[in-house]
């Protein structure tokens, strides 16, 4: 432990950024004894289901939280609506992950990702799929509330994709629900929900489906309230059957 330490002080005094997901690979090789290991067969272990993976994905968990607490990569953190980073939250293991784009009042307050109105309803779709909110792993682009519940700026998605690819980097999930068109850009930029909805993108070996942001349901009416709903249930239901096709093993109970 002291090696690892000591070579990254050394990297910080270089004033070296290493990405956040190599710094965990070396502290998580060093702290549970596992040098020779590549990353592959590390994340095997971590999705092993014993006693041990569990404390691994613990320490993982602790460690997502202390790089993102100690984040000032981008001025959101200093905006007067932040007064807290929201990590995501739920199953690291988890073959899905669904990702949005920043937390709005709610999720500031609470330090909690999707739990205001959007999150309920979130939560309501994923349980009528016999889907436990808590079987998969849920983020967002950006972990710090823009002014006004803004749109986050590219400068801003680009500096907090240090977080999100720590957290895809562990989770390696297989599918993606991309909630809006944040994450749809992140993935794909240049892309609009309006057209790429409902479509899979394959990149990165994952499977992403875009679909609306629960917000964005709750700001329809009438018909289109209504179309809206459906959209976004047969999007959900296209990704859970990919994830049934790849991880049949896995339970969403
Ligand atoms: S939004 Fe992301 S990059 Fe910007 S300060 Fe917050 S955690 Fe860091």
């Amino acid at each position: 432990m002291a090696d690892i330490e000591s070579f990254l002080k050394d990297l910080k005094m270089l004033e070296i950024h290493l990405p956040y997901s190599v710094k965990l690979i070396f502290e998580l090789k060093s702290r549970f004894n596992l040098k020779q290991i590549h990353l592959k067969e590390l994340l095997e272990i971590i999705r092993a289901d014993n006693s041990e993976a569990e404390i691994m994905r613990a320490f993982i968990y602790e460690k997502i939280k202390e790089y993102l607490n100690a984040c000032t990569d981008c001025p959101l953190h200093l905006s007067d609506s932040c007064t807290q980073k929201v990590p995501g939250e739920g199953c690291l293991n988890s073959p899905l992950m669904l990702i949005g784009e920043g937390p709005g009042f709610d999720e500031d307050k609470l330090g909690r990702p999707f739990v205001g109105r959007a999150g309920q309803l979130l939560t309501t779709i994923l349980n009528k799929l016999d889907i436990n909110r808590q079987k998969v792993y849920i983020s967002n682009v950006v972990k710090c509330r823009p002014p006004m519940n803004r749109t986050p700026y590219a400068r801003e998605t680009k500096a907090c994709s240090r977080n999100l690819e720590l957290e895809l980097t562990f989770i390696a999930p297989k599918v993606i629900i991309a909630l809006g068109s944040v994450p749809l850009n992140y993935f794909k930029p240049g892309s609009s929900i309006m057209r790429e909805r409902g479509k899979w993108i394959y990149t990165r070996d994952i499977w992403i489906m875009p679909t609306f942001h629960p917000a964005y349901i709750l700001r329809q009416q009438g018909k289109a309230l209504n179309k809206t709903k459906w959209d976004v249930w047969d999007d959900f239901n296209k990704a859970l059957n990919k994830v049934r096709e790849l991880c049949p093993e896995y339970s969403f109970n």
